[in-house]
């Protein structure tokens, strides 16, 4: 993905008259038909996510964007005050299941610490999304996002999950979920973005996101990207496939998701 492929998407949302959602006001407004909520994942290279940002503000659109905790240095934090200036959302990423392998309460514990981060902050936190880990081997758990029941996150935290909630509160009968997740808007089969745009043509309402640190300025930077992701995924799946590469694989699932 490009950047001029999302001005495009943004442009014909306008164009089509398709109203767009941040994810908090999906649950606090009354959302009408046709929709698109739109939150991007973001896993690295803040920046990017700053360039998504200006692209949809230049076009009226305001969308939320989910960071990991981690990533609350100084720097980003300043390019995440010019994205939730711009009239975004800034959401938590969490990935706190994942990393203590299961174990609830210092999920739980690890989870406060970066809510009451982001308040401290000054963000103004609304909502949350939890971090896929294809990589991860688990065992009694199913991904981050079984930190938290349909409502749970809202009644104990006030804060509501983009993955959990959303299919329950806004009814996902009424949408079509397309990702970007390796590379390829592969949730819908779609083959690019001219294809969603002709979806959304028709008056069908989409959930959509996107992992902001994969956009590229050129074609030929995100194709050759794309070629290193699919080669390092290649590997990490051959090694995690043999009973001693799981093991491996697994103490550096982490790194993965930079990708
Ligand atoms: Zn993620």
């Amino acid at each position: 993905m490009i950047y001029k492929d999302w001005e495009f998407f943004c442009k014909k949302l306008n164009e089509f008259d398709i109203n767009t959602y941040k994810v908090k006001d999906a649950f606090e407004d009354n959302i009408k038909e046709p929709f698109a909520i739109i939150r991007h994942d973001l896993e690295g290279k803040i920046s990017r996510a700053l360039d998504i940002a200006r692209i949809e503000s230049n076009n009226n659109i305001t969308s939320t964007y989910y960071v990991h905790g981690e990533l609350l240095t100084p720097a980003n934090v300043e390019l995440l005050r010019e994205i939730e200036d711009l009239g975004h959302e800034v959401g938590y990423h969490y990935d706190v299941l994942d990393k203590h392998n299961g174990d609830r309460e210092k999920a739980i514990e690890e989870f406060k610490y970066y809510i009451d981060k982001f308040v401290d902050l000054g963000f103004d936190l609304k909502s949350i999304c939890p971090h896929g880990n294809p990589l991860k081997k688990r065992n009694g758990w199913r991904g981050n996002k079984d930190l938290f029941v349909p409502g749970e996150s809202k009644r104990l935290f006030g804060l509501y999950d983009a993955t959990v909630d959303i299919p329950s509160q806004v009814g996902k009968e009424r949408y079509t979920f397309i990702s970007d997740a390796a590379y390829s808007w592969n949730r819908g089969n779609f083959s690019d973005i001219k294809d969603i745009v002709d979806f959304i043509k028709d008056n069908n309402s989409i959930y959509i996101y996107t992992h902001t640190h994969r956009w590229q300025k050129s074609r030929l930077k995100f194709y050759v990207s794309k070629y290193l992701f699919r080669s390092a995924r290649f590997t990490a799946t051959t090694v995690y496939n043999n009973s001693v590469g799981k093991d491996l694989v697994n103490k550096f699932y982490y790194l993965a998701k930079r990708l």
